[in-house]
């Protein structure tokens, strides 16, 4: 062990007194009782020094108090960590100050909550976008001030992988977007921006595409009629226009589908057309698609697994959509003679909607990217199967309508499983 120089100094004067108090007293005729009283001595001064600390620990912003040899030393050293001790302190609030600054001249609102919800700091741009006002609001709980119910939720659930998107309650113009980050010990920081122009843009985006959509819907409907009449005509017409009239009637057919995938997406995607909200059963609505598709698919084997009849809150219309959307696929992407199989079930704390094919499967490269509009794994798979490439984007519109994740697992050449997992409440 390494004993520090001073304290062995101190030990050698403690030996030294004592020895010294002893001789005396042996001289004296009372050895044992004047070593004693020196080591009381002692002790009393000790006694007293570590008073000096304890008075002085109860004012630290006094001077330390004078001493010499091991008591010196210890003075210095709580006097030296006081000293780092201030300067961190000091050097932690400028940057806290720092941040605070950029926070309140941040254009986006930030507000920090505790674990119970509390306001403990807000900005500006919060008070101009939720009208709260710091530092009048601090210590009144965040939900009690802003009248949001689909905020009340967001809050409460705890979930915050996605941001929350609605309109402020206090001017309905204005769209704003909810992102909450949990930091520390429970505490919550809530970033809330202005997307108004976002959100505009975006609804002028789909009303664009559903309006072409519309528009291009009855030419389309007066073509494909004359292109049926003259097609049911064929034995009157010169057999040079047989083949080319045949293949017009069929990209005509395509840009009908597409048509009518595209005005479904942007009915889906609107949110204002929200509001069927039903106890959907989705085992029925399985076992009802079955049906259907005994009639355009007589061939195709459909296996059912239908071990639970939990209802999912929502649109039977886009739920129909989405798992007729999986199913078609499944049956496209497969051969003709392998069957395809459809389980509905409760797995933990999910309802799991699972559709699997053991037919072409998909690269992992291309997963990521296969809800997007368009987005085709190869271009000769989608123009073969006569697909619009909207079919996977309508169904990620419905299951996020839904509060439900679309989970894909595929392998090329084994087939592939998409699942749609709800959420049990
Ligand atoms: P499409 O109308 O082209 O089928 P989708 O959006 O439904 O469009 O699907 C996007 C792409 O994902 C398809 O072009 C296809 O390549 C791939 N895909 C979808 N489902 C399956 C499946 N069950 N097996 C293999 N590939 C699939």
């Amino acid at each position: 062990m390494n004993l520090p120089g001073s304290w062995l100094h101190e030990l050698q004067r403690f030996c030294l007194v004592v020895m010294l108090a002893g001789l005396l007293g042996w001289l004296l005729g009372y050895p044992f009782i004047a070593m004693a009283i020196a080591s009381l001595g002692l002790n009393l001064m000790w006694l007293g020094q570590l008073l000096r600390i304890r008075l002085w620990l109860d004012k630290p912003e006094q001077a330390p108090p004078e001493s010499r040899g091991i008591w010196g030393i210890v003075f210095d050293r709580i006097y030296h960590l006081q000293r780092q001790n201030r300067e961190s302190q000091a050097r932690l609030q400028s940057t806290v100050d720092y941040l605070q600054d950029s926070f309140v001249s941040m254009r986006d609102g930030a507000v920090m909550v505790d674990e119970n919800g509390v306001i403990d700091w807000s900005n500006a741009a919060a008070q101009r976008l939720l009208g709260l006002r710091y530092p009048q609001d601090r210590g009144q709980p965040l939900l009690n001030l802003v009248r949001l119910p689909e905020f009340h939720r967001y809050f409460l659930s705890r979930d915050y992988q996605e941001p929350l998107q609605l309109r402020s309650g206090n001017d309905s113009n204005l769209m704003l977007q909810f992102e909450i980050t949990p930091f520390g010990a429970g505490d919550r920081l809530v970033f809330i921006r202005d997307v108004t122009k976002l959100a505009k843009l975006e609804q002028m985006r789909r009303d664009f595409v559903g309006n072409v959509s519309h528009e291009l819907r009855t030419p389309l409907t007066v073509i494909k009629g004359y292109i049926e009449t003259i097609l049911g005509n064929s034995a009157a017409l010169d057999p040079r226009y047989v083949k080319p009239l045949q293949q017009m009637e069929q990209q005509a057919q395509r840009m009908e589908n597409l048509l009518r995938d595209l005005l479904w997406l942007s009915r889906i995607e609107s949110d204002h057309a929200r509001g069927n909200n039903t106890d959907v059963d989705i085992a029925g609505l399985v076992e009802e698609l079955e049906g259907e598709l005994q009639s355009s698919h007589p061939h195709r084997r459909l296996e059912l697994d239908l071990q639970s009849r939990h209802k999912v809150r929502g649109d039977y219309r886009e739920l129909h959509s989405a798992v007729s959307n999986l199913v078609l696929n499944a049956l496209k992407y497969s051969g003709d003679d392998s069957p395809v199989r459809v389980s509905w079930q409760q797995v933990g704390d999910e309802f799991l909607l699972s559709v699997h094919d053991s037919g072409i499967g998909i690269d992992a490269v291309h997963l990521p990217r296969l809800t997007e509009r368009f987005y085709r794994v190869d271009d000769s798979r989608s123009s073969r199967t006569g697909g619009t490439g909207l079919g996977l984007a309508i169904v990620k519109h419905a299951a996020a309508a839904h509060k439900a994740k679309l989970r894909i697992a595929s392998r090329p050449g084994e087939g592939s499983t998409f699942t749609l997992a709800f959420p049990s409440a």
